[in-house]
């Protein structure tokens, strides 16, 4: 359990939401329906700092969480996702000029992103991530215009490089010290180098009112400002900071330090605003989801989940109790013939569909609807369609 703020060591923070026996890995895709009833679970307690106004588990214990091979998190099957992963690539390339020079990024899953920073600006990367198989290790230096995989967490990078970019997408998030894993990136990073961070938007979810984001690996929940403060106490300064992925994700570019701003070390974040009202309405969320599956099952209805990404998986575990959705469709081939952690809910692919149409695809999350109504009329399927 932390006790302490992630980010400023403040043991002052108000409850914000408490939700019990979630998974505590749910990226983990199980390999029977036993093997997902049975999954380790926990507590996580949402709380707000008063002090730096992050948002934190404070029930988080790392030592549930696992992170090797098998852990499934990569989004690049879906067209919607690369086209967004490829763009944010290549802007880096073009904004920042970062070509022909070495290019870090820590947690690269499967090296997706980091191969689109290397192909569109000639660099040579390297990649660490603990969910990497042995098999994509190299012993010879990437090329540029390529790049390489080690397996490992970021603490495993021991050398001190001269990056040009240091990439950490949605790993901040996912670790007890942000603060540290910082500190750690800005000494790869090299001379005028550039840190570009990427993390789900804590205000996003706040205004969405919905628990689906909450999941037991994220320790901290960071918006723009506490991020900005982050960013600050670590003596680094922020260069480019916005919102993408229909404000889903926050996308920071971080530079060298720079004088600390008064008024922005002395400001204090811990009012409670947004965050008022959001148990309230994850409660009422989860009522009104619980009583219209309830509704379609009662009318016989066959319901699939279409996204069996941490918001559709984290919604099976907090609704669909008496099982009313049948299964879960995800792009990602590695989750096809697996379990949904904490419920059992089968893993399949679109084109299993056809074999059992189903009468309502609930989609989980609305920036690949566009694309989800694509695949199903290729499929000849016309389901109904809700949204999460
Ligand atoms: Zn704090």
């Amino acid at each position: 359990m932390i006790r302490a703020c992630p980010a400023c060591e403040s043991g002052n923070h108000v409850a914000i939401l408490t939700l019990a026996a979630l998974p505590v890995s749910i990226h983990v895709p199980s390999a029977s329906r036993e093997e997902a009833i049975d999954v380790d679970r926990d507590t996580l307690e949402l709380v707000k700092c008063r002090d730096c106004g992050l948002l934190f588990n404070q029930a988080f214990s790392a030592e549930l969480v696992r992170y090797a091979p098998g852990y499934e998190n990569a989004l690049n099957h879906s067209a919607t996702y690369r086209a967004f992963a490829n763009r944010q690539a290549t802007e880096l390339v073009e904004d920042f000029g970062v070509r022909r020079r070495d290019v870090v990024e820590i947690g690269c899953g499967n090296g997706f992103f980091l191969d689109a920073v290397c192909a569109h600006g000639n660099n040579r990367g390297y990649g660490i991530d603990p969910s990497a198989p042995d098999s994509r290790n190299s012993t010879t230096a990437p090329d540029f215009g390529e790049y390489s995989i080690a397996t490992g967490t970021w603490e495993d990078w021991g050398t001190p490089a001269d990056a040009g970019l240091v990439c950490c997408r949605h790993v901040l998030e996912h670790v007890e010290a942000p603060s540290a894993l910082l500190a750690r990136l800005s000494a790869i990073t090299g001379e005028a180098g550039l840190i570009y961070v990427e993390v789900p938007n804590a205000r996003a979810m706040l205004l969405g009112g919905v628990p689906w984001d909450c999941i037991y690996e994220h320790v901290s929940y960071f918006d723009a400002d506490s991020l900005q403060r982050l960013v600050t106490r670590c003596g680094l300064g922020i260069v480019r900071l916005d919102t993408r992925f229909r404000e889903q994700y926050l996308c920071a570019v971080v530079g060298g330090g720079g004088p600390v701003p008064q008024s922005e070390s002395d400001q204090q974040g811990g009012e409670v605003g947004l965050e008022h009202g959001f148990a309230l309405s994850c409660r009422e969320a989860m009522a009104r989801w619980t009583r219209t599956l309830d509704d379609l099952r009662r009318g016989g209805l066959d319901v699939v989940l279409w996204g069996a990404g941490s918001k559709g998986m984290v919604f099976l575990n907090l609704v669909d109790g008496p099982g009313s959705v049948s299964r879960a469709v995800d792009l990602n081939p590695s989750k096809h013939g697996k379990f949904v952690p904490g419920t059992g809910h089968p893993i399949v692919s679109p084109e299993s569909l056809c074999e059992r149409p189903p009468d309502v695809v609930i989609v989980s999350n609305p920036a690949y609807v566009d694309e989800i109504s694509r695949q199903l009329a290729d499929l000849g399927l016309s389901p109904s369609l809700l949204r999460l």
